[in-house]
């Protein structure tokens, strides 16, 4: 919005208007005392020493702030301009902090304190800070992504920064001068300060030819304003007069302006992946919502079909029984036998089309359960009963095992057979001629419940059949499954009846060793809730 460009040899440059006006004032601060010496003090060293312990305090302790920040941010974003500002800010701060304690007039630090000592400190800061001016505005340019082993790095830049402090304060003296009595900044601090100035105009540049950022007018004024805190100490020749104070003021706004970019970013970040999640939010309300009328449509289109072939099929049942009965008139054998046939498919077809109706009315949640009080044992009863002819067939035997003695409870009779009659049948088809199937009832240890234990010597399953056997229309690829009849709905059925009274189902099985399905219900079930 404030932005306007200008292009110098085919680079568009941006330039931002409050970043002019920053630009404005901040060499207006100098030019002024530069056009009105008046304006120039050499303060009090007790005065100034205050001021500056104030002005460099605060600015360590938001160069920590910093750090710390831009840490944590690092830890969430992995962005490496991140971890840079940190490690950065780090170095500055705990240089900076020596700077403070070395300062002329301050108590001595490690060693003697003098100017030079101190500007040495000021100077390697800066020369710090400048390097990561740069590195951190070409790494936030491609807003590179790297997950690294960040406290290696903490480590290295804590060891490293400790022991240049270290190496300065006691063999500093080795180091070219920065600043002498009586003669002022010498001419290798002041080429360090062009350097200085040189890299991070650099930096100043290469932010604005690139891409707009939200943070970039942050980064871009605190490197602005160093340029000009550099400025201004190329300039004092007293380490107690107004340029001094000067540099070190623009120094602290800088710092601010980083800490602060690096709020908004976080605080960019965290509304723009609000607003990615909400959008998806949205978008995946939506979706829910079509597939709700996909089910439910599907569930009406299922339910009204299935009513519309089980009408018939009742029809062609009961027929066939008539036809069948001596009654109605004499057939013969091979007649009696088709009517025969007819029946039998006729039976498993209704099966089928009847799970198929109860699965839909599950899923649709329309399934409700109609809770009597009863006798588990005589519900087995009834379905032994039914399937009796079955067993026979393949010569299996069938025997109950009660082990414990069971009071009566509440359940929805029609879907506890129909548990029963899916296990013993599966248990009947899975298993070979003349094979033994238990079942076991008992009260469960852990729910107090009732606990049913359907056992075969069977073909048994294996692992991974197990994890699925629940799930709908899932059937095991065997030479005795091709022989049998069925959709893979029965043990999915089964499931959701138990747990509609509030119970649960599974199964210990291994190929060939047979298969035990178990189930538990509470004793006493309310409206399909465990009470
Ligand atoms: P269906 O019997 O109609 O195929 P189910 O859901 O009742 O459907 O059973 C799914 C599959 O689980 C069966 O096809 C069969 O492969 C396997 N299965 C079920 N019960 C047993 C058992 N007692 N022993 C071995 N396999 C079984």
């Amino acid at each position: 919005m404030n932005d306007f460009s200008i292009t110098v040899y085919g680079k568009k440059i941006r330039f931002n208007l409050v970043m002019v006006y920053l630009f404005l004032n901040a060499a207006f601060g100098i030019l002024t005392v530069k056009l009105f010496p008046q304006l120039y003090v050499v303060f009090p060293t007790n005065l100034y020493l205050t001021m500056h312990n104030v002005a460099e305090i605060a600015s360590v302790v938001i160069s920590c702030a910093v750090f710390i920040v831009a840490w944590y941010n690092y830890k969430q974003s992995k962005r490496l301009y991140e971890l840079l500002i940190s490690l950065t800010f780090l170095a500055v701060g705990i240089i900076d902090f020596a700077h403070t304690l070395s300062y002329n007039g301050m108590p001595d630090f490690l060693t003697v304190n003098s100017v030079n000592k101190a500007s040495t400190y000021w100077i390697v800061a800066r020369l710090v800070q400048a390097v990561g001016f740069l590195a951190i505005v070409i790494t936030t340019q491609s807003r590179i992504k790297k997950n690294l082993n960040s406290n290696i790095y903490l480590g290295i830049t804590i060891s490293v920064t400790i022991l240049s402090v270290w190496y300065i304060a006691l063999r500093g003296k080795g180091l070219p001068p920065m600043y002498q009595v009586g003669k002022g900044q010498t001419d290798a601090k002041l080429m360090f300060e062009y350097l200085i100035i040189g890299m991070e105009f650099a930096a100043l540049v290469i932010l604005s030819i690139k891409k707009s950022q939200s943070t970039r007018y942050y980064l871009e004024a605190a490197i602005l304003l160093g340029i000009f805190s550099e400025i201004a100490f190329t300039l004092y020749s007293s380490a107690y007069d107004t340029y001094n104070l000067i540099g070190h003021i623009y120094k602290i706004v800088a710092f601010i302006c980083i800490l602060r970019g690096l709020f908004v970013t976080s605080v960019v970040n965290l509304h723009l992946a609000n607003r990615i999640l909400r959008e998806r939010r949205r978008k995946l309300n939506e979706a829910n919502r079509k597939l709700e009328r996909v089910n439910t449509l599907k569930t009406d289109f299922l339910a009204s079909t299935n009513h519309e072939l089980r009408t018939p099929l009742t029809a062609i049942i009961a027929f066939t029984e008539l036809l069948m009965d001596k009654e109605t008139g004499p057939l013969n054998e091979v007649q009696l036998d088709y009517l025969h046939e007819i029946n039998e498919s006729s039976q498993i077809l209704l099966t089928e089309i009847n799970n198929i109706l109860d699965l839909s009315k599950v899923e649709a949640g329309r399934m409700k359960l109609h809770i009597e009080k009863a006798e588990i044992c005589e519900v087995l009863q009834v379905v032994l009963r039914q399937l009796r002819p079955v067993f026979k067939q393949k010569k299996q035997k069938v025997e109950i095992v009660l082990l414990k003695e069971l009071p009566s409870a509440f359940m929805d009779i029609d879907k506890i057979k129909k548990v029963f009659i899916n296990l013993l049948y599966n248990a009947h088809k899975f298993s070979h001629e003349e094979g033994i199937i238990t079942v076991e009832i008992t009260l469960s240890e852990d729910s107090g419940g009732i606990q049913v234990n359907v056992r075969d010597n069977g073909i048994g399953l294996s692992m991974d059949q197990v994890a699925n056997i629940f799930d709908k229309f899932y059937q095991v690829e065997s030479t005795l499954n091709k022989h049998q009849h069925g959709t893979g709905l029965g043990l999915t059925l089964a499931r959701h009846f138990v747990e509609l009274h509030g119970g649960r189902i599974w199964v210990k099985s291994a190929i060939e060793q047979g298969s035990t399905f178990s189930f538990v219900i509470p004793l006493a079930v309310k409206e399909g809730v465990a009470v």
